[in-house]
Parts: C-alpha cells; structure tokens; sequence
C-alpha cells in the first residue's frame, strides 16, 4: 500500500519546490510517485502532476464566474473539485493495484499531494477535509508541513510557526512531519536546541526581549506574555514529543533520505494508531 504525503506550509515556504525534490529523489530511486497538485493558483509546475486540479477547473475562469478574489477563487475551485474526489480515489486505487497487463510494473510507494499556497484555504475548508479524509480512510497519510527556516529564526515566529503547526496536527488528526526548509541559507541548529531545551529556548526570548526597544518591563519576558509564554512551551514539548523533524534544502537536495526515512515511520505510526480510530469514528 503506498503512503500518501500531503504537503503544507504557509505560502513560500518551499512546497513546490520541495515536491518537485522528493519527486525527482523518488524517480532517482527507480520509484515512480503518483503526484496530485490540488493548487488550483499556481501558474508554472516545475513538475508533470498524475492529477492536476488545473485540468479539471480554471481558476481564473472561477473567479471572474463568481466574482470572488484571490481567496474566494480557490476556495471555489477546491469545492469544484472535491466533487470529483471518488474519481480520484478510483485512479489511486487502480494505480496501487498490480497491472494485469503490465506485470512488470511495480507498486507504487508513494503519492505526493501539493496543497494551494494559502494553507488556510485548504486546512479549514469542508473541501480540504473532504480530500484529506478520503485519502486517510484509503491510505495511510501523512502531514509534510513545510517551514521557511529563515523566517522563523526569531523565538517569536518560531513559536508562532509551531503552533500553525499544532493546530493543524489537531485539525487533521494526521501524523505530522516538520520539514525545516531552506537550511542552505539558514543553519539549523537552532531548531533543534529550541525544540528539545526549553531552557535555551527561554535564554534566547530573554535575549531577543532585551534587543527590543518595547521590551524590559512589560516586554515578553515578564507579566502576561511572560507566563503566556511558559504555558504554551509545555504544551509544545508535549507537541514535539509526536512529531518527527527534518532539515532540508528542497533548491540544494540536502536532508532527503532523512524525510523519507520519517514518512517510514509515521506511515507505520499511521497503521499502529490512526488506522484504528478512524475504523472506530467509521
Ligand atoms: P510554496 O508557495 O510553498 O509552494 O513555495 P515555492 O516552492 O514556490 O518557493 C517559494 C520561494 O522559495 C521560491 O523563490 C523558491 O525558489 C524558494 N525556495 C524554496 N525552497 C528553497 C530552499 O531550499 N532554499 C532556498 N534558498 N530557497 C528556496
Ligand atoms: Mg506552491
């Protein structure tokens, strides 16, 4: 059975580029992945998509039908095509089966799903679930979130990119995969000791707060925001203990056989503890 990996990420964290990565890391493999694109906004693929949303709804056409914005005209097209989803199903189904006529052709290990850049036009719409929960009830799937690295260097963004993250986890109920991207214009490490030392996590808010002109007294260290933020960092670290984290550069390549290293194990954490919650809300 492949493992469906579903990419999000605010707009510009690098999902694109990321699929078409991991695609052309797969296809390096001799893998051949089923690739979806449910971004009905993009204008250039770098990437040949299996399914592509683009095909069947104009996004621009939507818009002026509609009279809707950027947002609207996603939204829209997504409805649009959430109607098709058993169809979409259908051909993953088919494709995961063996060929009777081409014997030869191996299973396919992976389907990769690209997610409009506005994330919330897909995480909190009725079609967005309606897409993730058909694919989760036919495979096991798993959340890419993908982080601008870069952006969130500073304990505030980092925080606040975290608990996106957390909302998402709780939204979805999916495993998730943190990918921090973008590693070949950011160093790393600052991921990680954030992620694991909550007392070096503390050191550098206290830090950042004393470099902030509005800061001292009422600043992010003390007084509400202060105990603010100590609430919210216990319930991160119980947050980080379920996630899997890997840094990748998806312009340079590095870091992914890590990242599907992690689909491996939260595939097998999929079929341990989702399969049966979900068979049981069926
Ligand atoms: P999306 O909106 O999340 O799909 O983001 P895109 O894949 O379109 O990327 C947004 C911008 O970030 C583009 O200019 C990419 O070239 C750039 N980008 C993506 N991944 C990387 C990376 O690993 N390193 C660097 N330096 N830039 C990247
Ligand atoms: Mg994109």
């Amino acid at each position: 059975q492949p493992t469906v990996v579903v990419c999000m990420g605010m707009a510009g964290a690098g999902k694109t580029t990321f699929m078409q990565r991991i695609a052309s890391h797969q296809f390096g493999k001799k893998e051949t992945p089923y690739i979806i694109n449910l971004d009905p906004a993009v204008t250039y693929s770098p990437f040949q998509s299996n399914i592509d949303i683009r095909d069947s709804v104009n996004y621009k056409k939507v818009m002026e039908e509609y009279n809707l914005g950027p947002n609207g005209g996603i939204m829209t097209s997504l409805n649009l095509f959430a109607t098709k989803v058993d169809q979409v199903l259908g051909l993953l189904e088919k494709r995961a089966a063996p060929d009777p006529e081409d014997p030869s052709r191996k299973p396919m290990k992976h389907v990769l799903v690209d997610t409009p850049g506005q994330i919330e036009a897909f995480v909190w719409s009725a079609s967005g679930t309606i897409f993730l929960d058909s694919l989760a009830s036919s495979f096991p799937t798993v959340i890419a979130y993908v982080v601008d690295t870069p952006r969130a260097n500073s304990t505030s963004t980092f925080m606040s990119n975290m608990l996106y993250a957390c909302s998402i986890l709780y939204k979805t109920k999916l495993p998730m995969i943190i990918v921090f991207n973008k590693t070949d214009v950011q160093d790393p490490s600052f991921v990680k000791e954030w992620m694991t030392d909550f007392d070096a996590f503390q050191a550098a808010l206290d830090k950042e707060q004393s470099n902030n002109a509005f800061g001292g007294q009422d600043g992010v260290g003390s007084g509400y925001m202060g105990s603010l933020i100590n609430s919210m960092s216990l319930m991160l670290e119980e947050f980080y203990s379920h996630l899997s984290v890997v840094n990748v550069s998806a312009l340079e390549g590095s870091g992914i056989d890590d990242f599907f290293e992690a689909v491996k194990e939260k595939a097998d954490e999929f079929r341990r503890d989702y399969q049966p919650e979900l068979d049981r809300r069926r």
